[in-house]
C-alpha cells in the first residue's frame, strides 16, 4: 500500500522506535504516547482493521497479541490494556490493522 504509514516503517521507509519484531509482526512505541507505556503491535502485511485481519489472517493476530503479551511482560508488571480502534467513528486514524499496549504501570516507573 503505497500511502500507507505502517506498511512504510515495515519497509524501513520511514523511522521507528522499534522494539520487537516477529516473523509476521513489529511493535514501535506510539509517537505520541498517551499512557506511561505506550506500543503499537503491527502486523507486516497490510489489513485495513483488526476485523479485516481476523478473517483474512487469524495466525497474523494471534501473533500479534502473543507479541504484545510479551512486550507488557518485559517492560511493564503485565498489567495492559490492548485496544484496536476499528473505524472512524472508533477513533481508528491509520488504516492498516494496529493494536496499542498501553500501560500505566512500566517497569522503569518501579511498578515492580
Ligand atoms: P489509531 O488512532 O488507533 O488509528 O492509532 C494510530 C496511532 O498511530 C496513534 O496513536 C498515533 O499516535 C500513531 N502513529 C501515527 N503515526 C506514527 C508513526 N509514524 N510512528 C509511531 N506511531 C504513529
Ligand atoms: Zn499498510
Amino acid at each position: 500500500m503505497n500511502d500507507c504509514v505502517f506498511c512504510k516503517i515495515v519497509a524501513g521507509e520511514i523511522p521507528s522506535k522499534q522494539i520487537a519484531e516477529t516473523e509476521k509482526s513489529i511493535a514501535f512505541f506510539d509517537i505520541s504516547p498517551r499512557q506511561p507505556l505506550h506500543v503499537l503491535v503491527v502486523p507486516k502485511s497490510h489489513h485495513k482493521n483488526v476485523a479485516e485481519l481476523a478473517f483474512d489472517d487469524p495466525a497474523a493476530l494471534v501473533d500479534l497479541i502473543q507479541l504484545g503479551s510479551k512486550i507488557a511482560e518485559q517492560h511493564s508488571t503485565g498489567s495492559f490494556r490492548l485496544t484496536f480502534n476499528t473505524g472512524v467513528e472508533a477513533g481508528q486514524t491509520v488504516f492498516h490493522a494496529h493494536g496499542h499496549i498501553t500501560s500505566r504501570t512500566p517497569k522503569d516507573a518501579g511498578g515492580e
